[in-house]
C-alpha cells in the first residue's frame, strides 16, 4: 500500500491534524492502493504560503531553465511509462489500452508545453513623440490547479504544465479518487530539477479544493470537473481573479439518413463507452434521423451487448469498472430514472455479480427531450437515443441541452456537415469522428454551462493567456 503525502514547502509531509483517507481499487475494493493526507484548510494555506515563496525563484528562472525541467519530466514518466500504466488501471479503472494513451501523452504535453516556455513574446507600438510603446508577458504568481479523476496524469499536467512554463508556481489539488498519479507527476517534476518550492501537492477533496480557490494569494484557479463544484469554485473566487473553468457535457451524435451505418456505430460506440462512459467529451446522446434510427439503434445495441466488460488489467477487456462507488450509485440511480420517465431500456443498465464497480453499458430509446436522461450529465456508459424527422429538428435536439462540449454528426453530406457545425452550440464539432478526442495544438473549451466564457482554452495558441499577464510599458526618447 502507498503511503501518500503531501508535498509543501520542500518536504513531504502528512496533514496537519494527521486525516488521511483510502483510495481502493474500483476493480476489486479489498485491494487498497494507498493512503493519503485529507487534507483541511490549514494545509492549503501552508501549501499557498510556501508557493508564494517559490514564486520569486521560479519566475526568475530563464525559459531554457523551465523548458529542461518540463522535458526532463516527460522523459522520467516515459521511462516508468509500464509501473505507470499499471497504477492507473488499478488506481482509476481504466482499460491497459485506454491508460497507455494517457500514459503515453503526458509526456508529448509537457513537451508541448516546454516549447511554449520559448514563444512567450510582447508586442510593440509606434508612439507619437518617437518613443515606443511595448508589452512584456509575465507570470501570473500562484496558480491553484484542481482536477477530476477521469484523467488524473493528463489533466494535471495540462495545467501544471503552462503554468511552470510561464514561470507561475501551482498548488495542485487533484481528485481523491486519483491521488497517486497526482503524487506522480509531482516526482517527476521534482526529478525533473523543479526547484521544491515551485510546486504545493495538497491532497482531499472539496472542503481543501473551497480553500485553494478563495485564497486570495490564488493569482489564478484552473479548474475542471463537474459544473456544479466549477459554479461554487467561480463564486469563491470573486470576480478579481482568473478563473477558469471546464466542465461538465451531454454531448450529442447526428446521424443523417444519408450516414454509413456501420460507420456511425463504431463512432458511437467508441465515443459513448470508452473509458468507461467517463469522459467529459464523451457521447451520451443518439440523434437519428427517422429513417436509419431502428436500424442504427440495433447496430449499436449489439456493439453495446458485444463489450467485454472486466478488470482492466486482464487480455482481451474493451471496458474496465465504473471508478467509485459514487459512479456506480450514478449509473444505477438514472437507469431507474430514465425508466420511471417512460424510456426504453434496450440492453444493459446493470451492475454485474461480485464486489467490483462492473456494469453492462445502456442504452435507451424514446427518450424525449425534457427528460433527464436528456438534459443531465451522466458521467458513465449511458446512451440515450433521440429521433428526429430531419435535420432541422435534429440541430434542435442537439443543441436541446445546457451544456456545449462536443457534438458530432456523421453524414456524407459536407454541406449538411459544414451546416451543422455553424449552427452547433458546442465548443468542438466533430464530423465523422467520436465527440471525445482533442489535439494539443487546437483550442479546447466548451459553450454555455461546460466552460468558463473567458480564458477557456487550454489547449492551442491562446492558452498561455490565462497563465500570463500582459503589461504596457511607454518608453520617451
Ligand atoms: P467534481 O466536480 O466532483 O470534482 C473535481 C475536482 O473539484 C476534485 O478535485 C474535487 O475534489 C474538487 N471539488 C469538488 N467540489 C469542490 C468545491 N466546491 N470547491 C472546490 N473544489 C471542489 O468532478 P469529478 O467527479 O472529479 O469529475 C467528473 C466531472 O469532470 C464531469 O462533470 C466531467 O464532465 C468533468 N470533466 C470536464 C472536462 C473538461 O475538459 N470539460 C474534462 C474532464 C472531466
Amino acid at each position: 500500500m502507498h503511503k501518500g503525502r503531501n508535498w509543501i514547502g520542500g518536504e513531504w509531509v502528512p496533514a496537519a491534524d494527521g486525516a488521511t483517507f483510502l483510495r481502493r481499487n474500483p476493480a476489486d475494493p479489498e485491494d487498497v492502493i494507498g493512503e493519503f493526507p485529507d487534507s483541511s484548510p490549514a494545509d492549503v494555506d501552508a501549501a499557498v504560503s510556501a508557493a508564494v515563496e517559490g514564486a520569486r525563484e521560479w519566475s526568475a528562472a530563464p525559459a531554457g531553465k523551465r523548458a529542461d525541467v518540463l522535458e526532463a519530466a516527460a522523459r522520467w514518466l516515459e521511462e516508468r511509462a509500464g509501473e505507470l500504466v499499471v497504477e492507473l488501471v488499478r488506481e482509476e479503472g481504466k482499460t491497459r489500452a485506454e491508460a497507455a494513451m494517457e500514459i503515453s501523452r503526458t509526456p508529448r504535453n509537457l513537451r508541448f508545453y516546454a516549447a511554449e516556455a520559448h514563444r512567450i513574446t510582447g508586442r510593440s507600438f509606434p508612439a507619437d513623440d518617437g518613443g515606443i510603446v511595448y508589452t512584456r508577458r509575465e507570470p501570473v504568481g500562484v496558480v491553484g490547479a484542481i482536477t477530476p479523476w477521469n484523467f488524473p496524469l493528463n489533466i494535471p499536467s495540462r495545467k501544471v504544465g503552462p503554468a511552470l512554463a510561464a514561470g507561475d508556481v501551482v498548488v495542485l489539488k487533484p481528485s481523491p479518487v486519483t491521488p497517486l498519479l497526482a503524487q506522480r507527476l509531482v516526482e517527476a517534476l521534482l526529478a525533473g530539477g523543479l526547484p521544491p518550492a515551485a510546486i504545493a501537492l495538497v491532497h482531499g477533496g472539496a472542503r481543501a479544493g473551497a480553500a485553494l480557490a478563495a485564497d486570495d494569494r490564488v493569482a489564478a484557479v484552473t479548474f475542471t470537473g463537474s459544473t456544479a463544484a466549477g459554479r461554487s469554485v467561480h463564486a469563491a473566487a470573486g470576480p478579481s481573479r482568473r478563473v477558469q473553468l471546464e466542465m461538465g457535457g451531454k454531448n450529442p451524435v447526428v446521424v443523417l439518413d444519408d450516414a454509413d451505418l456501420d460507420r456511425a456505430a463504431r463512432i458511437i460506440v467508441k465515443g459513448a463507452f470508452g473509458l468507461s462512459g467517463q469522459a467529459c467529451t464523451g457521447t451520451s446522446r443518439v440523434v437519428a434521423h427517422g429513417a436509419v434510427h431502428d436500424e442504427l439503434l440495433d447496430r449499436v445495441a449489439r456493439a453495446a451487448e458485444a463489450r467485454v466488460v472486466g478488470d482492466g488489467l486482464r487480455d482481451g477487456v474493451d471496458m474496465g469498472p465504473l471508478a467509485a462507488d459514487f459512479q456506480l450509485a450514478k449509473f444505477l440511480d438514472y437507469i431507474r430514472i430514465g425508466e420511471a420517465e417512460g424510456a426504453k431500456l434496450v440492453t444493459g443498465g446493470r451492475r454485474l455479480d461480485g464486489d467490483g464497480f462492473f456494469v453492462r453499458p445502456a442504452v435507451f430509446e424514446g427518450v424525449a427531450p425534457d427528460m433527464r436522461i436528456a438534459r443531465e450529465e451522466i458521467f458513465g456508459p449511458v446512451l440515450a437515443f433521440q429521433r428526429a424527422s430531419g435535420f432541422d429538428e435534429a440541430v434542435a435536439l442537439a443543441n436541446g441541452t445546457g451544456y456545449g462540449l462536443s457534438a458530432g454528426i456523421v453524414t456524407r453530406d459536407l454541406d449538411r456537415a459544414l451546416e451543422f457545425a455553424r449552427r452547433s452550440e458546442s465548443g468542438l464539432v466533430k464530423v465523422n469522428q467520436p465527440t471525445s478526442g482533442m489535439a494539443m495544438t487546437v483550442p479546447f473549451g466548451g459553450l454555455k454551462d461546460s466552460s468558463t466564457q473567458t480564458f477557456k482554452e487550454q489547449a492551442g495558441p491562446s492558452m498561455m493567456l490565462f497563465y500570463t499577464q500582459e503589461k504596457s510599458v511607454y518608453i520617451s526618447p
